[in-house]
């Protein structure tokens, strides 16, 4: 089988491409399914001219009719399409790394406020090259920051980290109007000793916020930007109830006019969901399909509280939603209905939150976890099967944000966003046959050897060819020890804090 991009210019002799790759291809399954798994195709090559995929089949017959450039893989290669990871904050080194523990989310979140304020710039940089190094290719970025000129310079400098590191960067640009730790401090003033009350109303008291003009002149801005290759934005409150009625319609108005997708958390822990069934006397979803919220654009991040009436209308509506299983454990929140709506039908893409169970950004650990974590109780055997998960990981995260006709399949005329896979040899010196079994084998016997991003070799030898990774590693956590050194008193505020907010959410619970 040989599929070929048709031309009009016709040789005798080879065609000229950028690079030929050899191995084992994971194709697209049917496209009509939401829940169509990849397909394997044996003895495989994939031909690369410039940013596209140009060609697809048989080893030995595309090795006749291209002339490559360059040439990767073997027969005992694995070549996939990059991973999408749908759901990020880009944070690098990790929380735990920065000195702020796993905890419950609301908990958690007061918390993050304790984190160093690094290089916003080399951060990204870092965060992009781990990720690139587990064969994500796109990752999307939920990004706030609270003011329109700190938005701005710190965008600017993220998408210059992305861009360093040669990813495919999507940013959310998040807003809000009522936010969670303002509605979390103002829940528990009252029960709080003079002294911290105080503090905290100081504290309230000089937290500003975005006006939804000054947020739309930033997304109208950013959307036609041309400074950075491989980035694009698209938008959304950070979550629903966190935003009044008024800034929701504006925001999926903007969207409708820009033609940009939305994303959002959505009912991630039980605290938000009971928080948002308070104020709209229904299910969160429930409002946001009366409000006319739902649609083919919307992607929702979490979703652990979803009930099936919530599924129902997330399929009606063709909304998707961004499955963080290692995240949800880790901030306490349990395990997402994840199976039940696959089988209602919606589409289900797969992100890492920047709080992969293994702390790392890695895609791929993380679709190992998920694969163990989502099993049958009264057999024990695995509810999302691999291939369902790679589809996850690459298709249905493409979808999910507006993407799907450009990445996340390996197709002719896509994108050659690529991760190629080689096995370590065994003891008797075989290597492993290249397969989805192997890629998901709990010894970890495959590993990533390239990825490409537009056709550019980024990752060589499962390593940055540019970025050493692990010194940039240590330069981040040396500057942030120095930034906690000097943070004593903040610190001591939000410790204080802690136990009230974590006895009020409980209380809730
Ligand atoms: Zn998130």
């Amino acid at each position: 089988m040989v599929r070929e991009m048709k031309s009009t210019v016709r040789t005798d002799g080879p065609k000229p491409c950028s690079a030929l790759i050899q191995g084992a291809i994971g194709l697209p399954g049917n496209d009509e399914k939401v829940s169509s798994d990849p397909i394997m195709l044996s003895h495989g090559a994939l031909c690369i001219e410039k940013d596209r995929i140009v060609a697809i089949g048989d080893y030995t017959e595309l090795t006749q009719r291209f002339d490559p450039a360059e040439c990767y893989g073997s027969e005992d290669h694995l070549i996939l399409a990059g991973f999408v990871n749908a759901h990020d904050h880009v944070r690098a080194p990790s929380s735990v790394e920065l000195g702020v523990p796993d905890d419950l989310l609301e908990v958690w979140i007061l918390d993050l406020m304790r984190m160093p304020d690094l290089d916003p710039e080399l951060v990204s940089t870092l965060a992009h090259c781990q990720m690139l190094e587990s064969g994500v290719t796109t990752v999307v970025n939920s990004f706030y920051q609270p003011t329109a000129k700190r938005y701005d310079e710190t965008l600017t400098a993220m998408l210059t980290g992305a861009q360093h590191s040669r990813a495919r960067a999507v940013v959310t640009m998040s807003t809000m109007d009522e936010s969670i730790i303002g509605a979390l401090l103002s829940d528990v003033r009252s029960q709080l000793p003079n002294g911290l009350r105080k503090q905290t109303d100081q504290f309230l008291a000089s937290r500003n916020v975005m006006s939804m003009p000054e947020y739309a002149d930033l997304v109208r801005s950013w959307s036609v930007q041309t400074d950075f290759d491989r980035a694009s934005v698209i938008m959304g409150p950070v979550s629903v109830h966190w935003c009044s009625d008024a800034m929701l319609e504006q925001i999926w108005d903007l969207s409708t006019s820009l033609g940009l997708p939305i994303q959002t958390h959505l009912l991630e822990s039980a605290y938000q969901r009971d928080a948002a069934n308070a104020r709209y006397g229904r299910s969160v979803v429930a409002f946001m399909n009366d409000a006319g919220l739902l649609n083919e654009r919307l992607s929702c991040a979490h979703c652990v509280f979803a009930t099936p009436a919530d599924m129902e209308l997330f399929a009606a509506a063709k909304v998707s939603v961004i499955h963080c299983p290692g995240s949800n454990l880790r901030l306490q929140n349990g395990v997402a209905p994840i199976t039940d709506m696959i089988k209602h039908g919606v589409n289900v893409g797969l992100g890492a939150d920047s709080m992969a169970f293994d702390d790392d950004g890695d895609m791929l650990n993380e679709m190992r976890f998920a694969h163990g974590l989502h099993a049958d109780k009264a057999t024990g055997s695995p509810l999302l099967s691999k291939t369902t998960l790679l589809g996850m990981a690459t298709r249905n995260s493409a979808r999910a944000i507006g993407m799907g006709n450009q990445i996340g399949s390996l197709e002719i005329g896509k994108k050659a966003d690529i991760a190629v896979y080689k096995s370590q040899p065994r003891n008797d010196g075989r290597r492993m046959t290249p397969s989805i079994d192997a890629l998901f084998s709990s010894d970890a016997s495959y590993g990533v050897d390239q990825v490409f991003v537009d056709g550019e070799l980024v990752v060589q030898n499962g390593r940055h060819v540019k970025i050493d990774r692990d010194q940039l590693h240590a330069e981040l956590i040396q500057a942030a020890e120095k930034k906690l050194r000097d943070s004593k008193s903040f610190d001591g505020f939000i410790h204080a804090l802690k136990p009230f907010i974590r006895q009020h959410v409980n209380n809730r619970l």
